[in-house]
């Protein structure tokens, strides 16, 4: 028995499931998950002392790979001064001086402590604003776990959603409709049923929690004109792309306005933040000044802005987000040239610091649908042969995978090899 898997059955007892957060057991590919103890850089290293190239970056927070120095610095620095006031700072300012310079679409900015906080915060601001109760989301995007969002489509797009999980009333699950990802039409036809109803439209402007999938050419646009038309709120969830894809996000990256864009991962530079921000007349709803109430014990934690704006302004360096998408694109072109000499069907996607790949004879993966369809046990396998070969790719074919600034050639080429001597075994 390995000490991960010791570990894994001592969780067992006393933690749900072993793990805080359900992807982390593993549950999409299959054995046991590793127990990590120390990350530097680009890699990871687990409790048997075994080392990994990390593509996982805690989920997207490790832009700037892991433990960098000056992130940890300002940590320590900041810890000097007492770990939370609940009181303001003179650091909140800063960040949200310094992210409303990065993402100009936010005009005033609220700190929370999670993605799901943001997002759940943002669409109660959405609603309260229009005064309506439908919102629309896209299936297959994820925006964290609050009970108007963690619902799917009903039968066939353009229905009313259903809950996605106990718990959720399906009362409440019918104000969240669903329609296909990239489908403009759907999302015309939806509006043209519901039309004054939809308090809003949340998007992943980079779909990243169905594997990478990118927005086709003009649905962004598309949801920006129709959202206009019907002055429904345009929510870019940009948890993940945020200073991602570019400095500026999705919504620099594609050049589209969102009203309101919720942020999480690199903003709090691997500690707890989240944050929801975009037009004033609508930010100004929400309290103390407006009517909708929002709140957080911990929001803008000391700790967590000295982290957080450390990595905002380490990010900020001229060229940084052409070099992370250079990154990208060369793992993607590394993996579909040795699969295709191992006459694999794989595809991949990418953006900036982001990318996916699919087991599947399909040319391009633009939804859904077509990521449901890709070979999942082959995947699960390349998974664990992978890691055999001391590469953390994400444990799931839905997720996307994240390249930090630390991952040099070096680290791309063995990653392209690993991958070339087990498309030969698959
Ligand atoms: N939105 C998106 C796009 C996400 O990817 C995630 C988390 N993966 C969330 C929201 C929820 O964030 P958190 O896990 O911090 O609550």
């Amino acid at each position: 028995m390995t000490i991960s898997q010791d570990l894994f059955q001592r969780a067992l007892d006393s933690i749900p499931g072993g793990v805080n957060s359900p992807v982390r057991a593993f549950n999409g590919v299959g054995g046991t998950p590793l127990f990590i103890t120390k990350a530097q850089g680009a890699y990871t290293y687990d409790a048997d002392g075994n080392q990994y190239i990390d593509y996982v970056g805690s989920w997207g927070p490790m832009i700037m790979g892991h433990n960098h120095p000056t992130i940890k610095q300002a940590v320590l620095n900041a810890v000097e001064n007492g770990l939370s006031y609940g009181a303001p700072t003179e650091t909140e300012i800063l960040m949200a001086e310094k992210v409303k310079a990065l993402v100009p679409s936010i005009e005033k900015v609220r700190m929370v402590s999670s993605g799901t906080e943001a997002t759940m915060s943002a669409i109660r601001l959405a609603r309260g604003f229009t005064g309506r109760d439908k919102i629309l989301k896209f299936e297959g995007c994820y925006h964290g776990h609050a009970d108007s969002l963690l619902v799917k489509a009903g039968s066939g797009a353009l229905t009313m959603g259903v809950p996605n999980s106990p718990g959720i009333p399906a009362d409440f699950a019918q104000h969240t409709l669903t329609v296909s990802f990239n489908s403009l039409d759907e999302v015309k036809a939806i509006f043209a049923k519901y039309a004054n109803d939809i308090a809003c439209v949340i998007v992943e402007p980079v779909a990243g929690n169905m594997n990478c999938i990118p927005p086709v050419e003009g649905f962004l646009e598309g949801l920006r004109t129709v959202c206009d038309q019907y002055k429904s709120v345009l929510i870019f969830d940009e948890v993940m792309t945020g200073f991602r894809v570019a400095l500026g996000g999705a919504q620099q990256y594609y050049n589209i306005t969102p009203d309101l864009t919720c942020l999480g991962k690199v903003i709090g530079g691997g500690m707890p933040v989240g944050a929801f921000g975009g037009k004033k007349e609508i930010m100004d709803f929400i309290a103390p000044v407006g009517p909708v109430y929002q709140a957080g014990t911990l929001s803008g934690n000391p700790i967590a802005m000295a982290a957080g704006l450390a990595a905002l302004e380490l990010l900020a360096t001229p060229d940084l987000h052409d070099e992370l998408e250079a990154k990208s694109q060369r793992l993607c072109e590394g993996f579909e040239q040795a699969a295709k000499e191992a006459g694999i069907a794989l595809t991949t996607n990418y953006a900036g610091g982001m990318y996916g790949f699919f087991f599947t004879e399909a040319e391009k993966v633009t939804s859904y649908q077509q990521a449901t369809e890709c070979d999942i046990e082959r995947f699960k396998r390349f998974f664990h042969l992978m890691l055999e070969e001391g590469v953390y790719l994400a444990p799931s074919a839905f997720e996307a995978g994240f390249v930090s600034t630390m991952h040099g050639d070096e680290e791309i080429e063995q990653t392209i090899a690993a991958a070339k001597r087990v498309f030969a075994k698959l």
